[in-house]
């Protein structure tokens, strides 16, 4: 496909092939662009900054819900494209895209709730004659710095926003998965947005990346991805806004009361879903030595039974990693595990990119396996003694993106609650939980700030203040 900058679909001078992570053949290409190519798009951004800033929110409003309207029109073809890229089984790719419509349904909706408030001046001594209210405006251009794992909805989570709140939008997509955020511009342009309020340009990160993040024009970043490519671009952005959604190794713990095949159910649910490849991908589990032996005998047989492989066959539960230097690295990290100690209960072969999903019990929590972000279909069992020791090792991590309890106890639920440093707590489900609409955003090293339509908006406008001298 051809990237979209400066209100044109491009070739660009050079191309970078698009690979199905399961055959590993290339099927696609997109243009490799240059640092000028990121000038040129950013200067159109702010044109098309200017274009947003005419239109109404209820243009707005009408513009995204088009994109609904295309998108629900769309959906095989970008559950099909999602899969091909990304390797997720193609029902995933489905559900990625009616959660796509879900994210941009919130954004349509969200560019009608640009509310200010009236501030009581005269609390104040003195300010009897003063009036004051504030208005939120948009920041400009927003660039959107997305990963591959969810190459479509994580870019709607980004663009939706930016475009209710009345920016443009410079996108830079994961240069594994960039098919699923050009067709989301397609679909944007097609909906009626004026042509400069988005861009997506193609390229590796490592080329173009400072480019686009420490762009004077540019007013706010937004980048999902890795911790150590967020902790870069905070540095890199100078004083601008930036949210972060960095990654997580998401502890659930299961305690003595807990029902043992429901835990593992969910255990399955939330720890091999897109081969693991989730920021809130089940990683840690801890499990009260009381129910320890039981609990990994009902996950290790329904985990043996996961089908892996071909991502587009029906039968195929786990598909393959995006990468096979990826499925290389999980594998050598559940190796070291095992000659530290751990014992494989289920899965350890790899073919390719397909790692077979795995578990590993009696993890010392200091094993790279537990202590670094896995980010592969495995998950790392470990006893504990009570809920205490669950909290504390919950908490024994440099990040906080999602946590879980299962408990028939309120009391152990309600300490889990207050006392886990992490941006989502479940209580009876899995880590891997998101509506759409919710504030979504991790604590510590997993990152700063919200997404989710009504918070992202936030994070993408600026609050004025107007003060009214009367006389
Ligand atoms: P990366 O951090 O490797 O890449 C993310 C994006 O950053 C890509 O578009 C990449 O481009 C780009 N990038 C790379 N270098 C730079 C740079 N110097 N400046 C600007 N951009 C750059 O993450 P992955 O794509 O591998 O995604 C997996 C990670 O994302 C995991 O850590 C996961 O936990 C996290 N994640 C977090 C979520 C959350 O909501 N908290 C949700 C989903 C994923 P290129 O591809 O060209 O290298």
């Amino acid at each position: 496909m051809r990237m979209y900058i400066n209100g044109n679909w491009t070739t660009g001078t050079s191309q970078m092939e698009i690979r199905n992570p399961y055959t590993g053949e290339a099927f696609d290409s997109v243009p490799a662009s240059t640092v000028e190519d990121v000038d040129l798009a950013i200067k159109s951004a702010e044109r098309g900054a200017l274009a947003m800033r005419a239109l109404s929110s209820f243009d707005r409003y009408e513009i995204l819900t088009r994109a609904v309207a295309l998108l629900n029109e769309r959906k095989q073809d970008l559950g099909e494209t999602i899969t091909r890229e990304e390797g997720k089984v193609l029902s995933e790719g489905l559900l990625e895209v009616d959660r796509c419509i879900q994210t941009m349904t919130w954004s349509a909706e969200e560019a009608k709730r640009l509310f200010g408030e009236t501030i009581p001046l005269d609390a104040a001594p003195g300010n009897e004659m003063k009036f004051g209210f504030t208005v939120r405006v948009p920041v400009g251009v927003v660039a959107a710095v997305t990963p591959f794992n969810f190459p479509l909805n994580l870019v709607a989570h980004k663009v939706g926003p930016a475009i209710a709140a009345g920016n443009s939008v410079v996108i830079k997509p994961a240069s594994d998965t960039p098919l699923s955020a050009l067709k989301l511009t397609e679909i944007l342009l097609d909906a009626g947005l004026p042509a400069e309020a988005i861009q997506c340009i193609t390229g590796s990160g490592s080329t173009i990346g400072d480019a686009v993040v420490s762009h004077p024009l540019i007013r706010k970043v937004t980048f999902t991805g890795s911790q150590e490519i967020g902790e870069h671009i905070t540095r890199t952005a100078g004083l601008k806004k930036v949210t972060m959604e960095l990654g997580s190794n998401s502890p659930l713990i299961v305690m003595a009361d807990a029902d043992i095949e429901k835990v593992a159910l969910a255990t399955v649910q939330n720890g091999y879903a897109n081969a693991g490849q989730a920021c809130i991908s089940t990683q840690r589990v801890y499990v009260d030595k009381a129910i320890y032996a039981d609990y990994l005998d009902a996950l290790s047989s329904k985990v043996s039974a996961l089908t892996s492989g071909d991502p587009m066959a029906a039968t195929v539960k786990v598909g393959p990693m995006v990468r096979e230097s990826d499925a290389i690295r999980v594998e050598s990290w559940i190796n070291e595990a095992v000659s530290s100690g751990a014992r494989l209960v289920a899965g350890g072969g790899r073919d390719g990119a397909v790692l077979s999903p795995s578990v590993l019990a009696d993890v010392h929590p200091d094993m790279k396996v537990s202590r670094e972000e896995l980010f592969g279909p495995a998950v790392a069992v470990t006893p504990i003694d009570g809920i205490t020791e669950a909290i504390k090792y919950a908490n024994d991590t440099r990040f906080g993106l999602s946590a879980a309890v299962f408990t028939e106890n309120i009391d152990h639920a309600m300490r889990f609650a207050l006392e886990v440093h992490s941006g989502n707590i479940n209580i009876n489900g899995g880590t891997q939980f998101r509506a759409d609409h919710m504030p979504y955003g991790g604590l510590k090293d997993s990152g700063t700030g919200k997404e989710g339509p009504r918070y992202a908006v936030e994070e993408m406008t600026e609050l004025k203040m107007v003060i009214i001298h009367r006389s």
